[in-house]
């Protein structure tokens, strides 16, 4: 049995998981930065309980997260002070926890469609679920953006006193155009796609590895 969370998990790992996941703490080994990869297997500790309603986990490990967010932030920005407090960004300001819950959510969802997607073990197990994740998944991301940059716009409207009560803010429930760039060292070729796929360098017939994705 497979499982990448949800209630089919079964809490095993796996190696092409583990590999993705040193592959994440790699890029992001600079003290500077936040290492998305921890709070993914932190979130699969608690999978259990979230698939059963019980969301007592996240609250925590938001808490973690904002901590973290505060400190980059304060590095970068002049953030202003009360006394010693900075308002808006404690770890148990609500404002702020749900920012954490929304990063951690997304990037978790983000991921399981993923994994699911692309997992040949578990496209072997659960043929039908990995093809609706393979389609779903080009609009996770985008689906997000999407209400995000609509609230944005709503917090920025006067004429509804910043305020989304008796308006309607509709979002298009449409796919990421994505570029997949592939890049052979050797020869200096890049090469796009539209969908991730094997891509072989022309000159030395090695597979190119994916330099980086952008969106359209
Ligand atoms: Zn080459």
């Amino acid at each position: 049995m497979v499982g990448f969370g949800g209630p089919e998990c079964d809490g095993k790992s796996f190696i092409g998981l583990d590999l993705m996941l040193i592959g994440i703490s790699i890029m992001s080994s600079s003290q500077r930065d936040i290492d998305v990869a921890s709070y993914l297997s932190e979130i699969e500790k608690i999978v259990p309980q979230l698939s059963k309603f019980d969301f007592t986990g996240l609250p925590g490990l938001a808490q973690r997260l904002v901590q973290e967010l505060k400190r980059e932030l304060n590095s970068k920005e002049s953030l202003m002070k009360v006394d010693t407090i900075v308002p808006l960004l404690e770890p148990n300001s609500f404002e702020s926890l749900i920012w954490a819950i929304g990063i951690l959510t997304s990037a978790w969802a983000n991921w399981v469609f993923s994994a699911k997607a692309n997992d040949p073990h578990y496209r072997f197990e659960r043929q039908e679920a990995a093809m609706n994740a393979q389609i779903v998944l080009p609009y996770v991301e985008k689906t997000i953006l999407s209400a995000m940059r609509a609230s944005e716009e709503i917090g920025r409207n006067p004429q509804n006193n910043f305020r989304p009560e008796n308006i309607r803010k509709l979002i298009r429930i449409e796919k990421a155009r994505k570029r997949y760039v592939y890049y052979c060292e050797k020869d200096k070729i890049e090469v796009e796609t539209d969908v991730p796929q094997d891509v072989v360098c022309e000159k030395c017939s090695q597979v190119m590895p994916l330099e980086y994705t952008y969106e359209e």
